[in-house]
C-alpha cells in the first residue's frame, strides 16, 4: 500500500524535519503550514531533490473548514491519508494570573482543536482501508506541567488523554494512535526563549545538550512504520533525561 502522510506545522523545525524523515521512507508527503509557504516550498523542494513526492498545503489546522479542504486536497493530489503526524503547536507563555483568555483560546485551539480537527478528517480513510496511523506531538510540559506554560501544557496533556482515548476507540481498525513527548529541542520555538534560558535548561539534561528535531523525527518514523504495528496508546518522551 501507498503510504501518504499529513505533517501538520511541516514547514519548520521538528514538522519539518519529520516530513524530511517520512519522505525518505518512501512516503508521499503533504507539508501543511499556516502562513511560511516559501519556507513550507523549500520542504517540498528538499524531499523532491532527493527522488520524493511532496506537496505543501496551507492550512489553520484549528479552522474546521480549512482543515476539511486540506484533506480533500491531499487525497485528489497524493491519495487516501494513511499517516497523520500532528505536531503544529505554538507557545503563548505567561503565569495565570496576568494571561488573557484569548492568549488561553489561542494556544488550546492550535494545539488540542487541531488535534481532533485532524484526526477526525483522516480518521474515515484510514477505517475505511483498516489501516492507519496517526502520532501526536505532545511535550514533556504535558506530562510534568511548568509554570507560566499552563494553556501549553494542558492542551499537551489534552493530546496524551486524546491519544489514548482514540487508541481504544480505533484499536479494532487496524489504526495506531501514540504521541511523542518532546523535551528541550532546537527549534525557532526554543530560540525564542534565548540563550540564558536553553543554557539553563542544558543543565538540568541527562544528556547535557537540547535535542534535535531529527532525534524526534526517527522516533515519528518508528511509530509510522511496520515495526511498530503493536504499539498504541503509548506516549513516547524524547527528551534526552530531561523529565527523570
Ligand atoms: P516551530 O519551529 O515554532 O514550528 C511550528 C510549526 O507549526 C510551523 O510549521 C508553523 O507554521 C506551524 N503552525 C503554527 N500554527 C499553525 C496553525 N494554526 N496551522 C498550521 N500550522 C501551524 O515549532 P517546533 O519547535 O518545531 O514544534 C513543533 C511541535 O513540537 C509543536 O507542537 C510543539 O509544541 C512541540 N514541541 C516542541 C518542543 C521544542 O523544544 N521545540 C518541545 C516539546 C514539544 P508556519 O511556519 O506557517 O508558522
Amino acid at each position: 500500500m501507498e503510504e501518504v502522510a499529513v505533517v501538520t506545522g511541516a514547514s519548520r523545525g521538528i514538522g519539518r524535519a519529520i516530513a524530511v524523515h517520512l519522505a525518505r521512507e518512501g512516503v508521499a508527503v503533504a507539508v501543511n503550514y499556516a502562513s511560511s509557504s516559501g519556507k513550507a516550498d523549500e520542504v517540498v523542494a528538499e524531499i523532491e531533490g532527493s527522488g520524493g513526492t511532496a506537496i505543501a498545503v496551507q492550512a489553520d489546522v484549528s479552522d474546521e473548514a480549512a482543515v476539511a479542504a486540506m484533506f480533500d486536497r491531499v487525497a485528489e493530489e497524493l491519495g487516501p491519508v494513511t499517516i497523520l503526524v500532528n505536531n503544529a503547536g505554538i507557545t503563548d507563555d505567561g503565569l495565570v494570573l496576568r494571561m488573557g483568555t484569548d492568549q488561553w483560546d489561542r494556544v488550546i485551539s492550535t494545539n488540542l482543536r487541531s488535534v481532533y480537527l485532524c484526526t477526525k478528517a483522516a480518521l474515515r480513510g484510514m477505517v475505511r482501508a483498516k489501516h492507519g496511523r496517526i502520532i501526536n506531538i505532545s511535550s514533556v510540559s504535558g506530562v510534568s506541567g511548568n509554570p507560566g506554560q499552563a494553556n501549553y501544557a494542558a492542551s499537551k496533556a489534552g493530546i496524551i488523554g486524546f491519544t489514548k482515548s482514540m487508541a481504544k476507540e480505533v484499536g479494532s481498525r487496524g489504526i495506531t494512535v501514540n504521541a511523542v513527548a518532546p523535551g528541550f529541542i532546537e527549534t525557532d520555538m526554543t530560540e525564542a526563549l534565548g540563550e540564558d534560558a536553553t543554557g539553563r535548561a542544558a543543565g538540568q539534561i541527562s544528556l547535557g545538550r537540547l535535542g534535535t528535531p531529527e532525534e524526534v523525527a526517527s522516533v515519528v518514523g518508528y511509530l509510522a512504520s511496520d515495526g511498530a504495528s503493536y504499539i498504541t496508546g503509548q506516549t513516547i518522551v524524547v527528551d534526552g533525561g530531561l523529565a527523570l
